[in-house]
């Protein structure tokens, strides 16, 4: 009978690895580290490997696996392909599906770790049991994930749930690493909370305990806000208004269930959704004016629940 899945998650310095029995049950949970030498090409035999260790150990064979599902990071296609996966040396198309089931003949479903981590919150965490939401995952970068009818838009180039590089700043916008300007990625990633702040900092005259930190990272600009510091106020106000913007642009194109907000930031908690859904109410159609915010749940392990999750449901 088939009845467990493998969710991996593939990160730049580490390979997360969960079992799952297919109702969903975390049964065991461990990490490899990811050796990016020889252009990446150790990546797929050695999750590979780890699979079939994990199997030996827990005394299960391959008619008892119903699947594995992979996030990697970078654009995935619906066929599994990943276009190209920057953080971990993959500077060509590579066929993941096809190449790791070659390696151990179960079927092997694929995609963007971010759009995947959306999925996690759809499964167990902060969205579950909707089948529409949007994911906003505010961290170093800006990533997210669209899912409509319970799947994941992957899109015509494998970059369907882009969200981070929506145009946000649409004049005098910053450089995004994308090679485009004004991302909201630019404004809404911890990076960019800071580097809006200090640039505010520096051309005004505000007050602020803002100023007497060295190295100030975004949960300071929060935690200043919560201390009702004028600074920290109108930058958590115009994180608000970049993040509402585009949320309730792609809310009325969706019309979602949930919009999840995720990543290191969302970790700001109550200040920050009611922050984003003070702006959002001024753009949103009115059929999608209620739709509920909610911050993501499931923290690091979002990415093998919802590789999980697509093992178990293509
Ligand atoms: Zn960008």
């Amino acid at each position: 009978m088939k009845q467990y899945v493998f969710g991996i998650d593939i990160g730049g310095t580490t390979i997360k690895c969960g079992l799952f029995s297919s109702a969903g049950e975390i049964l065991d949970k461990w990490e490899i580290s990811t050796n990016k030498e020889d252009e990446g090409k150790y990546i797929l035999p050695e999750v590979a490997a780890t699979i079939t260790t994990k199997c030996a150990e827990k005394n299960i064979s391959q008619d008892e696996i119903e699947g594995v599902g992979i996030g990697v990071p970078g654009p995935v296609t619906d066929e599994g392909v990943i276009v190209v996966g920057v953080n971990i040396n993959w500077a060509n198309e590579k066929h993941v599906k096809a190449e790791l089931e070659a390696l151990i003949n179960v079927p092997v479903s694929v995609g963007n770790d971010a759009n995947v981590a959306a999925l996690g919150e759809l499964w167990l965490g902060a969205a579950k049991g909707a089948k529409n939401a949007i994911m906003f995952t505010l961290g170093t970068g800006v990533g997210g994930g669209i899912i409509v009818n319970g799947k994941v838009i992957a899109g015509a180039n494998g970059a369907g749930g882009e969200v981070g590089h929506c145009t946000s700043v649409p004049e005098g916008g910053n450089l995004c690493n994308c090679g485009k300007k004004g991302c909201l990625e630019t404004v809404a990633s911890a990076t960019g909370i800071v580097r809006e702040t200090v640039k505010y900092l520096e051309t005004t005259e505000d007050a602020s305990s803002l100023r007497d930190l060295e190295n100030l990272e975004a949960k300071d600009v929060f935690d200043a806000a919560k201390a009702n510091d004028v600074v920290g106020l109108k930058m958590v106000d115009q994180l608000g208004f970049y993040l509402g913007l585009t949320a309730a642009n792609l809310a009325t194109a969706l019309d979602p269930e949930k919009i999840i907000i995720g990543g290191g930031v969302s970790k700001a908690g109550s200040i920050l959704i009611d922050a984003v859904k003070k702006h959002y109410q001024l753009y949103a159609f009115s059929s999608v004016l209620h739709t509920e915010f909610v911050i993501a749940e499931l923290g690091n392990d979002a990415g093998i629940i919802g590789a999980a999750y697509l093992a178990k449901n293509n």
